[in-house]
């Protein structure tokens, strides 16, 4: 099963889409499986990562800043060559595995769609196999 999710983001946030997958996961029914979480954008990605502490989305956002800052060499003319590295270091999509009906994911885990170059309007998609 596919499902397709639609997406206002801000200029720069970690959005917190764990329960949106869970809820395709629950639909498709698939008890044993594989759940992909796929991002069909160059400047945004998808990452699993801490969401208990919404300091963690921070410090990260700014961890990324300070890893990938604008360069003057960049020759990419749309001007956002730092959010394309970022959306690369992050990934397009995540695997997490289906057991009993519901995502494998660790007590602190939580699934984010990761926007570097918003606001946009975005979509992920969710594959259930
Ligand atoms: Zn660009």
């Amino acid at each position: 099963m596919l499902y397709e999710y639609n997406l206002q983001t801000p200029r720069e946030d970690f959005i917190n889409i764990t329960a949106k997958v869970k809820e395709a996961v629950r639909q498709s029914g698939v008890i044993d499986g594989i759940c992909v979480i796929y991002c069909p954008h160059t400047t945004a990605g998808i990452t699993i990562n801490e969401n208990a502490d919404p300091d963690v989305v921070t410090d990260m956002l700014l961890g990324l800043r300070k890893a990938f800052p604008d360069r003057r060499e960049f020759q990419h003319a749309e001007g956002n060559s730092t959010a394309h590295l970022k959306s690369s270091f992050t990934g397009a999509s995540q695997t997490v595995i289906i057991k009993e009906g519901g995502l494998v994911l660790g007590t602190w885990q939580g699934i984010y769609f990761c926007e570097f170059d918003g606001p946009r309007s975005r979509r992920f998609y969710v594959k259930v196999v």
